[in-house]
């Protein structure tokens, strides 16, 4: 059974940020089931889900009280269209959602998937200024080394060299400011605050020299996860939300990782009582069930779009599945189960846990740095600590090291050599010992 899905696998798909040659050589971990915190793959063997499937498992597989919101919602419809008419999943949970964003945003508009709703938060964002009469505010300011997501508005706006590089002709041009990551410090400063003054210096250059041309900045919130889980220096996101209110831009905040107790908060624009103008989210939107996003903006940006159906301030973006019946069920019951079990509350501990764990890696052989927030963590490993000087990427030590922290029953995926550690919220404590035990037992076999 398995060899045959196995052979099937490798003759009939395309995996995702996969280089299929190296993939085609291997034999395909097949998941076939999913209990709590574990994933269970075709032989039965189980594997602890250290990075939540990519980052949106939330409260763990086979949840009660998700499934059931989920077959119920099945009973009634699957789909139906929100173009011209509404359900009563994607209200309810507009409404919820917006109960629980930061202050001022109270507009959902859906999408199923995180880059698919960035798109929707950068057209808002430009059509706003059009229909304020300020059409020369055309551009966008991201981050070096941001990820927005993988279609070509959210590459446009992103950073990452080794994804995006090869699009870029395809690319709408964007403004790029640098990226407060200490480690490897854009100034050459290390220190915290200095790289964090350093970078909010060059953004307000930035938005000076191009005044009355920028329509918004769009950045992830206190921690860019793809560019390897950098960790910004606190303070610079309320920085950014103070230039963007004094050179008059529109702020929009990825959520789409750091969203749903990511950080130890809902979201992490609260750790710095920031609101911004638009705030997208998606991955843990469902509790990592089904594929749900969301652009979610002030009236202040949504009441620019209204007007008499002839002067065509509507806006003309939608999808097919646009709030999905199924998946807003699902996330309706995820926001509620964060109500009744206390799923914030229930964190503190843990994050505690996975701190003290982290600092065991510090200083430990060929690891350059260690950075987290709430349940996102990333251990950073090169070929000298004291230089930083990074591994050849062909050696894949990253990826080695989390092929070898199957053998100790954790499944994870690293980014280039970050390994990432991002369990889902519903961990337990030893869980969390057992997912750093693998990942020190895997290093050490991989790297000695
Ligand atoms: C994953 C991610 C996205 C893209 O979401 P998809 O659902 O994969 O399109 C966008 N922004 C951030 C910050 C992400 O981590």
């Amino acid at each position: 059974m398995t060899d045959n899905l196995g052979q099937l696998d490798h003759r009939y798909l395309w995996h995702p940020f996969t280089q299929m040659e190296e993939w085609l050589s291997q034999e395909p971990l097949i998941i076939e089931r999913g209990e709590g915190n574990w994933l269970i793959d075709t032989e039965g063997r189980r594997y602890l889900d250290g990075v939540s499937s990519l980052w949106c498992n939330v409260h763990g597989h086979c949840n009660p009280r998700l499934d059931r919101a989920l077959s119920e919602q099945a009973g009634r419809i699957a789909h139906s269209t929100m173009l011209g008419m509404s359900n009563p999943p994607a209200i309810e949970l507009a409404e919820k959602l917006c109960g629980i964003a930061p202050a001022g945003l109270s507009r959902v508009f859906y999408a199923e998937n995180g880059a698919s709703a960035v798109e929707i938060a950068l057209k808002m964002a430009y059509q706003y200024w059009q229909h304020s009469g300020e059409v020369r505010r055309t551009k966008f300011v991201g981050l070096d080394l941001a990820y927005h997501g993988d279609t070509l508005g959210a590459v446009s706006v992103g950073g990452i060299e080794t994804f995006h590089a090869a699009f870029e002709p395809l690319l709408f041009e964007a403004l790029h400011s640098p990226t407060p990551f200490p480690y490897r410090s854009p100034s050459g400063d290390c220190a915290p605050e200095n790289c964090r003054d350093y970078c909010l210096s060059k953004m307000d250059a930035l938005l000076a020299e191009n005044a009355g041309g920028v329509a918004a900045v769009i950045v992830e919130p206190l921690v860019q996860g793809a560019a390897g889980i950098i960790v910004h220096p606190s303070g610079f996101l309320a920085g950014v939300r103070e230039l963007c209110d004094r050179h008059e831009v529109l702020l929009i905040c990825d959520e789409v990782a750091t969203g749903f107790g990511r950080t130890g908060a809902m979201f992490a624009c609260e750790h710095e009582d920031v609101s911004p103008d638009l705030m997208v989210v998606g991955k843990g939107l469902t509790g990592g069930y089904l594929p749900l996003s969301a652009a979610v903006a002030t009236e202040e940006i949504f009441s620019a779009f209204l007007g008499r159906y002839d002067e065509f301030k509507t806006f003309f973006h939608g999808h097919t599945y646009t709030g999905n019946p199924l998946a807003c069920a699902v996330g309706l019951e995820n926001l509620k189960i964060f109500d009744d079990e206390q799923t914030l509350e229930s964190l503190m501990g843990k994050i505690e846990r996975l701190e003290l764990r982290l600092e065991k890696f510090r200083g430990a052989a060929n690891v350059g740095d260690v950075r987290s927030k709430g349940l996102m963590a990333g251990i950073e490993l090169v070929a000298d600590p004291l230089t930083g000087e990074m591994f050849p990427p062909g050696e894949r030590v990253g990826g080695r090291v989390c092929e070898a922290a199957r053998e100790f029953g954790v499944a994870i995926r690293p980014l280039g050599d970050v390994v990432v550690l991002m369990p889902p919220l519903s961990i337990t404590l030893e869980e969390i010992d057992l997912l750093c035990d693998a990942v020190e037992q895997a290093s050490v076999r991989v790297l000695q």
